[in-house]
């Protein structure tokens, strides 16, 4: 099933939300308890890997040397093991 990346727009918090393609899309949060406030995020990981060399080589610079695969957040793919 596809995941999906929620924005609160109350509590500017972000989740993600493993939802079938028929489900209808989130509107309230759960985190704050705000109705409505709910944005769904266009799929980010498959964006930033096709054409934003910027932001490759920014991200670059802050993070760490090591890579040990951090598993801290921001990236979603091949989490499957
Ligand atoms: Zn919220």
């Amino acid at each position: 099933m596809p995941v999906y990346e929620y924005l609160c727009e109350a509590c500017g918090k972000s989740q993600e939300v493993i939802q079938k393609f028929s489900d209808a899309p989130l509107v309230d949060c759960e985190l704050c308890g705000k109705k409505g406030a709910l944005k769904k995020q266009m799929s980010l990981s498959s964006f930033a890997l096709k054409g934003s060399g910027w932001y490759s080589t920014d991200y670059k610079k802050s993070s760490k040397p090591d890579s040990s695969g951090g598993s801290s957040g921001g990236s979603s793919g091949g989490k499957s093991e």
